[in-house]
């Protein structure tokens, strides 16, 4: 998988494709629930289909277990997100 660098923090990303067809930034690092809560956060398992093409599946948060490795939106951590999108 094609690793990048977030402009705005410097942490290694992933850019994705979403099952809706979006591109969104993944975060490099896989988490579990003992590093990462998801909440109500969405997580993904990652696909590589080769080529730069990478798919990020939705995994249902109830069904994680402590040794499931998942992947979250680079939105959700960046600790400069509040400058990607203001609401
Ligand atoms: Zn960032």
């Amino acid at each position: 998988m094609k690793l990048s660098t977030c402009r705005s923090c410097g942490n290694q990303i992933i850019w994705t494709t979403l099952e809706s067809g979006k591109k969104c930034p993944m975060d490099a690092e896989a988490q579990t629930l003992a590093t990462f809560q998801p909440g109500s956060t969405p997580t993904y398992r990652l696909d590589d289909l080769g080529g730069g093409n990478v798919d990020a599946l939705r995994f249902d948060n109830n069904e994680l277990t402590d040794s499931t490795e998942f992947h979250v939106s680079h939105f959700a951590t960046c600790p400069n997100a509040s400058q990607h999108s203001k609401k």
